[in-house]
């Protein structure tokens, strides 16, 4: 046996030796599910587990979230690995665990990531190898992925609290990702309970909006020329954007999918005031910001067509995610290892939904492995763990032998540096997506015609 592969042997024993501490945390954070932004007592758990393990814990990195560093050989390579794991639960009121006053539920499995942060701490630094090894090794509990609860979040950013819905983009805005050469988070796979992983994928990523269209009310029965009806430019400006939708490129994965939040107030009234919501995601940041700037020509041509008035307000959504092939390859062989010879399903793909994951890997070199053992859909009433060991402890292993693969090959080190000069700096990043973030107005209301003459 090789060093590293003794290494690898004691972190997986130790989180065997501690599969129990590891399985009721997922438990209890099941139990008491928290939105995003408000994961105190899930942050605290977290922080607990981390402190038991004699690791110095920060918390309240952005309203809530908790990181810890283990620290080996850091004279030897100032290296720093990442794992990370989401503190925050999604709203499904159906679901048979949600809180009841909250309609909050773990339906996406993130207790399942918190497992797997801790698991490989447990891994790592309960079994004495992380002061064996080069480098630290930074365990991050981050708040905020899904991304909803957005008018609670609009007061945090009114409040000054926090600039970004997302809590990576808000932590790497606080500089939490400065020093971090490695990122490694896995994350519950949709309708897979079989011993399986997926590492090996990119994602979409997108932008927000919220769009207004103003007209002007009148008896819809008894005056509607003298309305403008907001409704029909809305209606118009959907259509246009479906005129546009053969111009995006097919290897772009362009998805433009509005919704109406607001479509009138009575059914006798011309509609004033129509409102929507849509994202527009697709593989590259080029590709969202020109399939972007198409939607917004199409949206506002809606208003052009009857004279109304809109704004449409853009904020960034979550950057394309892309994995490094480093981490990628040393994942899968360690789950072959661990889980055996069946574990890895799924060719290179892209996924065409969007993870916050997406942006620390837009700075990153990082890995977001999907993992099985678990049934239903994700987000869904059926959503839940199949198989424990499956959900909760085999990635914590795999993922602590990618980091002692990762910190105890030079080599290995180098081409992840070299992968990460690649990448967007913060200062970069943070001008992609403010940018993202700006108001379109267009007006094409007149003032109505003095009633005077006869
Ligand atoms: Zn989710
Ligand atoms: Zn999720």
């Amino acid at each position: 046996m090789t060093d590293t592969e003794a290494l690898k042997q004691r972190v997986r024993e130790s989180i065997d030796d501690h599969s129990e501490e590891i399985t009721s945390l997922a438990a209890s954070v099941h139990a008491e599910p928290e939105l995003g932004y408000k994961e105190t007592k899930t942050t605290e758990k977290v922080a607990e587990e981390l402190r038991d393990l004699g690791l110095e814990v920060e918390t309240e990195l952005a309203v809530t979230g908790a990181r810890a560093r283990a620290e080996g050989d850091t004279e030897a390579d100032d290296f720093v690995f990442a794992v990370l794991g989401e503190l925050d639960a999604l709203v499904n009121p159906g679901h048979p665990a949600a809180d009841p006053t909250t309609g909050a539920c773990h339906a996406c499995g993130h207790e399942a990531q918190l497992a797997n942060l801790v698991g490989t701490a447990y891994g790592l630094v309960a079994s004495g190898v992380v002061e064996e090894l080069p480098g630290a090794v930074e365990f991050l509990a981050v708040p905020a992925e899904e991304y909803l609860d957005l008018e609670y979040r609009r007061s945090l950013l009114e409040e000054g609290k926090i600039e970004f819905f997302g809590g990576k983009q808000e932590l790497i805005k606080r500089g939490y990702f400065d020093d971090v050469n490695a990122a490694a988070m896995v994350h519950a796979a949709s309708e897979t309970p079989e011993r399986e992983v997926s590492s090996n994928f990119s994602s979409n990523g997108f932008v927000g909006k919220t769009v207004q269209y103003e007209g002007r009310e009148s008896h819809a029965g008894g005056a509607p020329e003298e309305g403008i009806n907001a409704l029909n430019a809305a209606m118009t400006g959907m259509n246009a954007v479906n005129a546009n939708r053969e111009t995006f490129p097919d290897e772009e994965h362009v998805r433009v999918h509005p919704i109406v939040t607001k479509g009138g107030d009575g059914v006798n009234v011309v509609p004033a005031d129509v409102q929507m919501e849509s994202y527009v995601r697709a593989k590259s940041v080029d590709a969202i910001e020109e399939a972007n700037e198409t939607t917004n020509r199409a949206l506002e041509s809606g208003a052009m067509a009857v004279g109304a008035n809109v704004t449409i307000d853009d904020f960034p959504g979550y950057l394309p995610l892309r994995t490094d092939p480093t981490l990628v390859e040393s994942f899968d062989d360690n789950a072959l290892e661990v889980i055996g010879e069946d574990a890895l399903y799924g060719e290179h793909q892209h996924v065409t939904g969007s993870t916050d994951m997406g942006d620390v890997t837009q700075l990153v070199p990082g890995v977001h492995p999907w993992t099985g053992g678990f049934e239903g859909s994700a987000h869904s009433t059926e959503f839940g763990v199949a198989d424990e060991e499956m959900a909760y402890l085999l990635p914590a292993k795999v993922t602590a032998s990618l980091v002692v693969d990762v910190l105890a090959d030079p080599e290995k080190r180098a081409a992840i540096r070299e992968a990460k000069r690649e990448k967007r700096s913060t200062e970069e990043y943070l001008e992609t997506v403010r940018e993202m973030r700006h108001t379109r107005e267009a007006e094409y209301m007149e003032e109505p015609a003095d009633d005077d003459q006869d």
